[in-house]
């Protein structure tokens, strides 16, 4: 089932996700529709808050994007990113490499609205999956930036507070405006 997806001034997605203690039916259903959710929206990755769950899961399918290649470790083995998607990730746990490199993002509860962020060039990350095994994650590239914006969105941090303040105050008035209709929408 494909699910509203909240916008920004909704005050769910300053929410810190709780971790998910035990996988039930909830859970999975509440994956597949996020899956479904995001699919739709054309968008690479989905948190939980972004549809009103306070809880440590996201979604990540970079797997349609041709032009904004990934590097993937998955267990310590190469994998072709795209044959590893969609990734369906519980309880998170990142490490950053200190080298920052800057690049495009959106959100898909940012309506239009894109800023260069810098970001770690790459990440190591220790998740659970829906089966309940323990992954380990090394990605770069695109994937790298996806994993840290959807972590991001599981502490309440949003990438609007990752723009520059040259970035923030370009899009002051467009921000203004997208809250403001989100509340009044409340
Ligand atoms: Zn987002």
């Amino acid at each position: 089932m494909k699910l509203p997806i909240r916008k920004y001034g909704d005050p769910i997605l300053r929410a810190k996700g709780k971790r998910v203690e035990k996988v039930d039916e909830r859970i999975r259903s509440l994956a597949a529709d996020m899956l479904e959710t995001m699919h739709e929206a054309n968008g690479v990755g989905l948190a939980a808050q972004q549809v009103g769950h306070a809880l440590q899961l996201t979604v990540v399918d970079i797997s349609q994007v041709e032009d904004r290649p990934s590097n993937l470790k998955l267990n310590g083995d190469d994998k072709d990113p795209a044959s590893a998607m969609p990734l369906v990730l519980l309880n998170p746990k990142l490490s950053l490499a200190d080298e920052t490199v800057s690049g495009n993002e959106g959100c898909l509860s940012f309506p239009d609205i894109t800023a260069e962020i810098d970001r770690a060039i790459s990440v190591t990350l220790e998740a659970e999956t829906l089966e309940g095994d323990a992954v380990r994650i090394e990605a770069a590239g695109l994937l790298s930036r996806v994993l840290q914006h959807e972590v991001d969105h599981l502490n309440g941090i949003l990438f609007v507070d990752r723009m520059s303040s040259v970035a923030k105050a370009s899009h002051a008035s467009r921000l203004k405006r997208l809250q403001k209709e989100t509340v009044k929408g409340m």
